[in-house]
C-alpha cells in the first residue's frame, strides 16, 4: 500500500545518527566538484541539481547536527558561519542578485542525507 511505501521510504531516510555519504565527500575519499571551503565549512555541488546553480553548504565537524532540529545553542556559530558561506558561494557562482537558500528537515520535509546541509540554489527565476 502507499502507506507502507512511505513508511519504508521514512526508515530509509531516518536520522540514525551514523555516518553518511558526506562523511566521505569531505574527507575526499568520493570526489566532489568544491565551489568553497574553509577550516569549518565545505561548499560542494549538488550531484542531482534542481536548478543551474545547486551547491550544498556543510559543517566539516557534524557534532550531533544531523539535523537543524538538532540544534543547540552550542551550534549558534556554525550555523552563523553556514549562512555566511551560502552568501560567499552565492557570490561566486554570480548569482547574488538572486537565489534561495533551503533546509530540508526529517523525513516529512523531504531530508535524505543526515548531515545538516545547506542548499544555495540560484541561476533561474525561483
Ligand atoms: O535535503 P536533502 O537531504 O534531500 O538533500 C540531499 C542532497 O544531497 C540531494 O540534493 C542530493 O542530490 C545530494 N547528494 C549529493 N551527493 C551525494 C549524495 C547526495 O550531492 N553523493
Amino acid at each position: 500500500t502507499n502507506e507502507e511505501a512511505a513508511a519504508r521510504t521514512a526508515a530509509a531516510t531516518a536520522d540514525t545518527g551514523g555516518p553518511t555519504i558526506f562523511d566521505k565527500i569531505i574527507a575526499k575519499e568520493i570526489p566532489s566538484s568544491i565551489v568553497y571551503e574553509d577550516e569549518k565549512v565545505l561548499a560542494f555541488r549538488d550531484i542531482n541539481p534542481q536548478a543551474p546553480v545547486h551547491v550544498l553548504v556543510i559543517p566539516k565537524l557534524r557534532d550531533g547536527l544531523t539535523g537543524l532540529d538538532k540544534a543547540e545553542p552550542r551550534h549558534a556559530e556554525i550555523l552563523g558561519q553556514l549562512l555566511y558561506a551560502a552568501k560567499v558561494v552565492a557570490e561566486k557562482e554570480g548569482v547574488a542578485d538572486g537565489f534561495r537558500v533551503v533546509i530540508n528537515n526529517g523525513a516529512e520535509g523531504c531530508q535524505s542525507v543526515y548531515h545538516l546541509h545547506v542548499h544555495v540554489l540560484g541561476g533561474r527565476q525561483n
